[in-house]
């Protein structure tokens, strides 16, 4: 296969790095999440401009200079998915400092770029899909800087959700529910995240949350459908005693969430809200539906 790396496909053997690469030392970096789908028109990429949009916010968070314009980044995704004939792919395009110098400043320093592809199934499994994922709530917060940055999907943020989703699988648990630094939940390790509770669907604000893509959809549809949506700060025993929960992400797709601390979340099955908006989900992005 062939990864696109500073504005040429290369193969994927030869896209490597030095081991003085700036952004390995230090992690300032961004990146992006992104899936094609399979659709009868060929491979079709979710929300691609959103997500090529919010890559380029990121950069300019983290003030990156990237070499590069959005329109570029675009067509580069595309190319990635024609040149190694994928049907349906996770992508994950990266801007980082190279090895051209160290030192905290990083003054002058290039800005790489490089969009990899490649065939995902579902992040927390297939069945995960169907019955819903066992969840704990972290030791770890969402921030370990005590400003809100939240807005940035860069790779220094992913200390905390790496640690988090770890401690919740060693205790035996699908994924973590993080939350923010006065103790409201904030999202998952990778996903933002939902409850339903008589009939009004919940999310937290995103004061400390990053501004997901899928959230967003999810949103409109439970809009379209005349769903009440409240955003505002949520704790965990709100979920607790939700009807529902699920989460949300390119990654994770619509995972229904069956039990958060050891306490079955309504019934201890995927609730029907979360069934109607998740197969709206799944349409869509097969292009079953145009919108
Ligand atoms: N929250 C975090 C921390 C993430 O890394 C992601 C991943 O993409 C999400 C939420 C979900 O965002 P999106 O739906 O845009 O993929």
């Amino acid at each position: 296969g062939f990864i696109w790396f500073d504005g040429k496909l290369v193969p994927w053997r030869e896209a490597t790095v030095h081991g003085l690469t700036h952004s390995l030392h230090y992690g300032l970096g961004c990146f992006e999440g992104e899936r094609a789908y399979a659709t009868e028109r060929g491979a079709a990429i979710f929300r691609l401009p959103e997500h090529t949009k919010r890559l380029f916010n990121s950069a300019k968070i983290l003030q990156m200079d990237v070499s590069f314009t959005p329109e570029e980044i675009n067509e580069a995704t595309k190319e990635v998915i024609r040149a190694n004939g994928l049907e349906s792919a996770y992508i994950r395009p990266l801007f980082f400092y190279g090895a051209e110098g160290m030192g905290l400043a990083a003054k002058g320093l290039k800005v790489h770029a490089l969009i990899a592809a490649w065939p995902w199934g579902s992040y927390l499994g297939q069945e995960a899909l169907e019955r819903g994922i066992r969840v704990k709530v972290s030791s770890f917060s969402r921030h370990h800087v005590n400003i809100h940055l939240c807005k940035a999907k860069a790779s220094g943020n992913y200390m905390n959700s790496m640690l988090a989703h770890r401690e919740a699988h060693n205790g035996g648990y699908d994924e973590a529910l993080l939350l923010d630094r006065e103790g409201y939940v904030a999202e998952g390790s990778g996903e933002n995240v939902f409850m339903v509770r008589d009939g009004i669907l919940y999310t937290p604000t995103l004061t400390s949350a990053l501004e997901g893509i899928t959230r967003d959809t999810i949103l409109r549809f439970a809009s379209d459908a005349g769903i009440p949506i409240i955003e505002k700060q949520l704790t965990r025993d709100e979920f607790y005693i939700a009807d529902e929960a699920f989460f949300t992400g390119t990654a994770a797709e619509v995972t229904p969430i069956r039990e958060i601390d050891d306490r079955k979340i309504g019934n201890g099955r995927r609730g029907p809200i979360t069934e109607a908006l998740q197969s709206r989900y799944f349409d869509t992005v097969a292009g079953r539906r145009n919108d």
